[in-house]
């Protein structure tokens, strides 16, 4: 799919975190990112303070393969209109199901989640060693449904798996870059994503939307069958 979206005319001046440095006088940042929505308001942060990032997708937890291709070319798209540098890693759904083998009942936020960050973090981490960059980062605390002390336990355990990396753990959702984010994701019009990536969360969006059909269809014929007894009365 071929996305032609264009920024907003005022993308990098209105970016609400002025004072952004990275931690220990480090100069060199990789970024994983997720998706396009997500990774907006941090890359206008980011390049607003002068980091210009290396910017890694790895998320072979989305299914099915269609869906990550949509996520991983807007994705490119935006990136390629920011001139970053960027890295696809392989989309090695094997390893990642193999990484959440027996945790597939839990709910989001649950153990499931715990291990999938953990895997597409320290693959980050791995790759930032490898180009010799000691400082690394994510987007995935970025939306107000992902829990950001989740993340961030993965952030610490994969620094803790490869030695002489530092996770970076900032707030992306401090000092107005929420709502910076909800701003440029409405008026850039991304693809509307409608689950976090894995195939239980898709099923469970799924389920939740026949259980809210289902109640719409029982209040309309509770409502029908209220206003015929009260026509009748
Ligand atoms: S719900 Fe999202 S974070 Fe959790 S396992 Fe699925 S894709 Fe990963």
């Amino acid at each position: 799919m071929e996305f032609t979206f264009t920024l907003p005319q005022d993308y990098g001046a209105s970016s609400p975190k002025k004072d952004l440095t990275l931690p220990e006088g480090e100069r060199e940042v990789l970024l994983h990112s997720c998706c396009a929505p997500c990774s907006t308001a941090v890359l206008e942060c980011m390049i607003a303070n002068g980091i210009r990032p290396l910017v890694f997708f790895c998320n072979p937890n989305i299914q099915p393969q269609d869906e990550y291709e949509k996520r991983r070319d807007e994705w490119l798209r935006l990136c390629g209109l920011l001139k970053l540098e960027t890295a696809v890693d392989p989309y090695d759904t094997a390893k990642w199901f193999e990484c959440i083998k027996g945790f597939e009942d839990e709910p989001e936020r649950g153990r499931r989640c715990d291990r999938c960050f953990a895997f597409r973090l320290t693959r980050a981490a791995r790759f930032a060693k490898e180009r010799g960059i000691r400082v690394f980062t994510t987007t995935l605390a970025t939306s107000r449904w992902k829990s950001k002390p989740q993340v961030d336990r993965a952030g610490r355990a994969a620094q803790d798996a490869v030695p002489g990396t530092l996770y970076w753990d900032i707030d992306w959702r401090k000092e107005g870059l929420v709502g910076r984010r909800y701003e440029l994701v409405k008026e850039i019009g991304f693809y509307n994503q409608r689950y976090c990536g894995c195939v239980y969360s898709m099923k469970s969006v799924m389920e939740q939307k026949k259980i809210r059909e289902k109640r719409e269809i029982l209040k309309s014929s509770l409502d029908t069958d209220e206003l015929s007894g009260a026509l009748t009365k």
